[in-house]
């Protein structure tokens, strides 16, 4: 089986004004460097579903969803939060980037393809159930997380999150629910600086410093998160996708290098094939210098792909 490529065009209409780095020039060197390269005849490509406000309510508050509706504008561009704006096309790139993450799981238990990446913006993990944050309206991964768990009875999931930034989001939404093994490596201290102490032992974090490089992911992975995931025997595993650890990267301040998204990549896929049919869906989240992030998905899908 193949794995899935899910995306929408309207996630590039998406703007929050040329000084942003969260831009749509970002997927379109995603998208751009895809066509070009091999894997794309390869890849099962999808046009991404919207979601529906059901979806969406069960992880955002109904007052929340209906504010981010109401401030959708007409023209021009309009401030959601102090780093988070929306134009006209930000509605419905939001409903369509939760929408990914549901075809994704649908696809998957449906046996159409092993795998998929949702190739989405806005990101998520940064959003909660009533905050928009860090260039985040709707948490796409947790959407798909209950929609997967309440469509298919699926009980334990682990969510992997190796952006720079911590998933402040991600902790708000899965904090209470041990089911849910959470494993996330972010520099530290850095933004949003919120949640960097695990508090609950199916959370586990790793802080990593300024200007380290992929070596310590690497440890934390053998010393003690793959340990983690053959206790829980998840069966099925969630993403989020952050490339801005990445040397190149103008935000984060880590030096990954694009080899050490490959490592993490195939060391998850060997555990998600032990323990979960290899059921695993990865979520686009940051990643800011356009040609590293393209490179970096480029090879974070060849890997999903098994080559
Ligand atoms: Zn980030």
């Amino acid at each position: 089986m193949k794995t899935g490529f899910i995306y929408h065009p309207a996630c590039l209409t998406h703007d929050m004004g040329p000084e942003h780095p969260e831009s749509p020039a970002r997927l379109a060197a995603i998208i751009e460097r895809l066509e070009r390269g091999p894997l794309w005849a390869e890849l099962d490509i999808y046009t991404a579903h919207r979601a529906e406000d059901r979806h969406l309510l069960a992880i955002h508050h109904p007052r929340y969803l209906e504010q981010i509706k109401q401030l959708a504008p007409q023209h021009g561009m309009i401030h959601a939060g102090p780093d988070t704006a929306m134009s006209p096309g930000s509605l419905e790139a939001a409903y369509r980037a939760a929408g990914t993450g549901i075809q994704a799981v649908d696809g998957i238990m449906n046996h159409f393809y092993r795998n998929a990446f949702c190739a989405t913006r806005p990101p998520g993990h940064h959003a909660e159930p009533a905050t928009t944050m860090g260039f985040c309206f709707f948490h796409n991964l947790g959407i798909a997380a209950r929609y997967l768990r309440q469509t298919y009875h699926i009980k334990r999931i682990c969510v992997i999150d190796f952006d720079v930034h911590q998933d402040n989001g991600t902790v708000e939404i899965f904090r209470d629910d041990p089911d849910v093994l959470f494993l996330s490596s972010f520099q530290h201290p850095f933004y949003p600086n919120s949640h960097w102490q695990a508090e609950h032992p199916h959370m586990h974090f790793a802080p990593l410093a300024a200007d380290t490089d992929g070596t310590e992911i690497r440890d934390v992975w053998q010393r003690e998160w793959r340990a983690a995931i053959r206790a829980h025997q998840p069966e099925f595993f969630f993403i989020s996708a952050g490339f801005d650890a990445h040397e190149d990267d103008p935000l984060g301040e880590l030096n990954w290098s694009t080899e050490d998204y490959r490592w993490l990549t195939e060391a998850i896929m060997v555990e998600a094939d032990t323990y979960a049919q290899g059921r695993l869906v990865s979520f686009l989240e940051g990643g800011y210098d356009v040609q590293a992030l393209a490179e970096c998905v480029e090879t974070h899908l060849a890997a999903l792909m098994g080559r």
